[in-house]
């Protein structure tokens, strides 16, 4: 048995030796303590998840863009706004008795337990990708290949909750491979799905932007040497070197800075592949230059993004130092 603590160790514990690095010390103790002394692991989830402003914030969204535009509609709320912003609600009647009071709550109670268990754990699919189910370790590649950021706004997984997302959703034909999921934070996933406004719904969209007349809008399909849900890889049709390859996003963008992140994404993962696979083939290639032609000036002959990745051999150029710099021949080297 271990010794028992008292009250003014406990203090000292809080107040001098408590080593935090989350507020989850604290907030377990305290349900402890309200709880007489033990609390199941469900109540100190729960204690902590009242903190989660992340989980409050995706709830707002719901209480006003949802439930309550419902309840405002048919006359049973009101909403209360300061400056013409909601902040709260007010339920649209007359004083209640207590008697009435507990009759309303009762019948409440009721409907929630009769949803709840004609619907099941499924009333909570909104809170996973659209389709339901991501399983742990796609969870944990995607979120790996991110750095635990998300791939939209770049917050870090330690400031916001990251959700592990399908690019295309499922009931749009997205399948379940690794480079149809992207990690977003609980913000961008919110806005995402629940504004009208929605700026990443046009992204979803736009993800079938094609240009007619676009040679890289209409590649064969038996040109193409690698795919994922957002880009392309093809061999150069006129090579610079042996193997030289293009990684073009599908949607059509003339300008490589009005990529979307999670097209870049996209479109580095590619390059990997195409790298290892080039290197995998031709053990001679010892390097590589990546890529973009970014405007007219810039050389860019063919106005829809796309990132050469060029294979390099020991001696396939008198003088190879510079590389990249060789765009301006006479400063290539310095
Ligand atoms: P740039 O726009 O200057 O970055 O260059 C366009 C690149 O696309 C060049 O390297 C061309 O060799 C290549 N290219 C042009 N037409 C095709 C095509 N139909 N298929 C594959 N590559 C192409
Ligand atoms: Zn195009």
């Amino acid at each position: 048995m271990i010794p028992k603590l008292t009250a003014d160790q406990l203090k000292d514990f809080i107040s001098q030796r408590m080593r935090m690095s989350h507020i989850y010390q604290p907030v377990m103790l305290k349900t402890l303590i309200d709880n007489d002394g033990e609390a199941s692991v469900e109540d100190v989830s729960k204690a902590l998840l009242s903190y989660d402003q992340s989980q409050v914030e995706y709830y707002s969204l719901r209480t006003k863009n949802m439930v309550g535009k419902v309840l405002a509609n048919n006359g049973v709320v009101e909403p209360v706004k300061t400056r013409n912003k909601i902040v709260g609600y007010r339920l649209n009647t007359d004083d209640l008795t207590e008697p009435q009071r507990a009759a309303l709550t009762a019948l409440c109670d009721h409907s929630i337990e009769d949803y709840i268990s004609k619907r099941g754990a499924s009333i909570w699919g909104h809170r996973g990708p659209d389709s339901g189910y991501v399983s742990g370790s796609i969870r944990y590649q995607v979120l790996k290949r991110a750095s635990y950021r998300c791939e939209l706004c770049g917050a870090h997984e330690d400031q916001i909750a990251l959700h592990v997302d399908h690019i295309i959703p499922r009931v749009k034909g997205g399948p379940d491979d690794l480079s149809n999921f992207q990690a977003l934070c609980m913000t961008c996933n919110t806005n995402k799905r629940d504004t009208d406004d929605t700026d990443f719904r046009g992204v979803l969209d736009s993800y079938n932007d094609r240009e007619d007349g676009c040679i890289f809008c209409d590649l064969g399909a038996g040109r193409i040497t690698g795919e994922n849900e957002l880009c392309v890889a093809v061999k150069d049709a006129f090579p610079v070197t042996e193997h030289h390859t293009l990684v073009i996003p599908k949607r059509h963008v003339v300008d490589y800075f009005d990529l979307y992140q999670t097209e870049r994404n996209a479109i580095d993962a590619m390059l990997h592949q195409q790298r290892q696979n080039i290197m995998d083939k031709d053990e001679t290639v010892t390097g590589f230059n990546v890529g973009i032609n970014a405007g007219k000036s810039a050389g860019q002959t063919v106005f829809h993004v796309h990132v050469h990745l060029i294979p390099r051999r020991d001696g396939d150029v008198a003088k190879p130092r510079g590389g990249v710099r060789g765009v301006i021949p006479t400063r290539q080297s310095y």
